[in-house]
């Protein structure tokens, strides 16, 4: 079977890097509205994957994503774990009976609406949905790689506005408002850098 080591390996590293660099960043806006790990559960994570990236990277680049996301499910630790994990298995799991590229929108929709159900969350809960749908959009009209990471941040950074509905931050009620949602802001961060990874 035909492997996509050199892409596998540099997705990871890119995402590596990222929740690196921003780790404390996170852990300060869960500390505002949540219980201040959210950093450190997401580089436990990445970390896990970056060291089984010899052994991700041997295999075709959908079933890769779906072991990344049984890693993430098993090494993250609090609610972001199985939530981003559902996503990369979902998706691993329909890209590997992907017919045509064109239906790369919809399968990454179905995969977010599986994040939904297994959060019991939809649009404007203040999660990282209010990342993922707008980037689905984005995807979905076919916009430019930079155009996709823009709004994910501009996304990430609405969350500000709304009031938490699902996990941790929703026991604060209209307090959790003024605050960018930590899962929203890691997966800005993540979009970003597989955005710019791809775009070299
Ligand atoms: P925990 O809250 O268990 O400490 P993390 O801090 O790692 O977990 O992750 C918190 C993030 O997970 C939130 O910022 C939010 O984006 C996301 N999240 C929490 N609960 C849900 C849910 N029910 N549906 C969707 N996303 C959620
Ligand atoms: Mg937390
Ligand atoms: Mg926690």
């Amino acid at each position: 079977m035909q492997t996509d080591r050199a892409l596998i390996l540099g997705l990871i590293e890119a995402c590596h890097d990222a929740i690196t660099i921003h780790a404390d960043d996170l852990c300060e806006l869960d500390r505002a509205i949540g219980d201040g790990d959210h950093g450190t559960n997401m580089r436990r994570g990445c970390e896990a994957v970056y060291l089984d990236r010899e052994r991700l990277c041997c295999l075709a680049l959908p079933q890769a994503i779906e072991l990344i996301g049984v890693a993430l499910v098993m090494s993250v630790g609090g609610a972001a774990g199985p939530l981003y994990g559902t996503l990369l298995i979902e998706l691993g799991r329909r890209l590997s009976i992907l017919e045509n590229e064109g239906d790369f929108a919809l399968i990454f929709g179905e995969a977010i609406e599986a994040v939904a159900r297994r959060g019991r969350a939809g649009a404007g809960d203040k999660t990282l949905l209010d990342v993922l749908y707008p980037i689905q959009a984005e995807i979905m009209r076919r916009s430019t790689l930079i155009n996709i990471a823009k709004r994910a941040v501009l996304s990430a950074e609405l969350t500000a506005d709304m009031k938490a509905m699902r996990g941790r931050a929703s026991f604060l009620g209209d307090r959790s408002v003024g605050h960018i949602d930590p899962g929203a802001s890691s997966c800005a961060h993540l979009t970003t850098a597989i955005c710019r990874y791809l775009e070299e």
